[in-house]
């Protein structure tokens, strides 16, 4: 039998930011800038023999491959949240700041679901809380980074959330480091409240 691990897991589209976000706050070492779509697989990072960082690649279209093999891949990613929902204490929704405006003003106009308000609605169902990293807001403007948040906020129906969802929205720079020690704590306070604090001390600005 494999030996039982707690999973701290990073989810999000390719490209969003997930490698750099765990690589500032964890000893893993992942690969960063991936051809988007190149690696769909779940990556898991060993922290110590009881705790894990897994990226989970997201959902959605990809690029020159068939509808069923996007469907094998979801299929995998909900196989994964349903198997060890109760082994994830943190999970954190990577969005890029930048392409959540383009891309999914563009889908809702056309009436399609966006992939990160699915993946939302996924989690929360599974009873995680997700903290939702809203990520490189270092290459847009102040105005532009309100309309990101405002429309997330939405996307997520924000206003009727528990307190403690609303709570884990934030805006993030991987790249320059901005609000990275707020995500810190939140990930700290999320394994405090699943009783694995001893995991805390993994967590830290590098
Ligand atoms: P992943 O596919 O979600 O794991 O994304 P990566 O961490 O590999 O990042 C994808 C690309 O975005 C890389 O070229 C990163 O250097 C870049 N990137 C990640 N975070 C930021 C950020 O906060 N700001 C900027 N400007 N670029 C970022």
């Amino acid at each position: 039998m494999e030996d039982f691990a707690w999973f701290l897991v990073f989810v999000g589209r390719p490209n969003a930011g997930k490698s750099s976000l765990i690589s500032r706050l964890t000893s893993a070492k992942p690969v960063i800038g991936k051809k988007p779509g190149s690696t769909r697989r779940i990556n898991t990072y060993k922290i110590t023999k009881k705790f894990e960082v897994v990226d989970v690649p997201g959902w959605g279209k990809i690029h020159d491959r068939t509808q069923a093999y996007e469907n094998r891949i979801k299929d995998q990613i909900v196989e994964f949240f349903e198997t060890y929902k109760f082994q994830i204490p943190a999970c954190i929704l990577v969005i890029d700041a930048k392409s959540i405006i383009d891309v999914s003003e563009r889908l809702s106009k056309k009436g399609i679901i966006p992939i990160d308000q699915e993946l939302y609605a996924f989690l929360k169902d599974n009873k995680l809380i997700p903290i939702v990293a809203i990520n490189k807001i270092d290459k847009i403007g102040e105005v532009e980074v309100e309309r990101a948040v405002e429309y997330i906020k939405k996307l997520i129906d924000f206003e009727n959330l528990p307190e403690e969802y609303q709570e884990a929205v934030i805006t993030v720079s991987a790249k320059q480091g901005t609000n990275l020690d707020v995500l810190r704590d939140l990930i700290r306070k999320h394994l405090r409240n699943n009783d694995v604090e001893e995991f805390e001390r993994y967590i830290k600005l590098r």
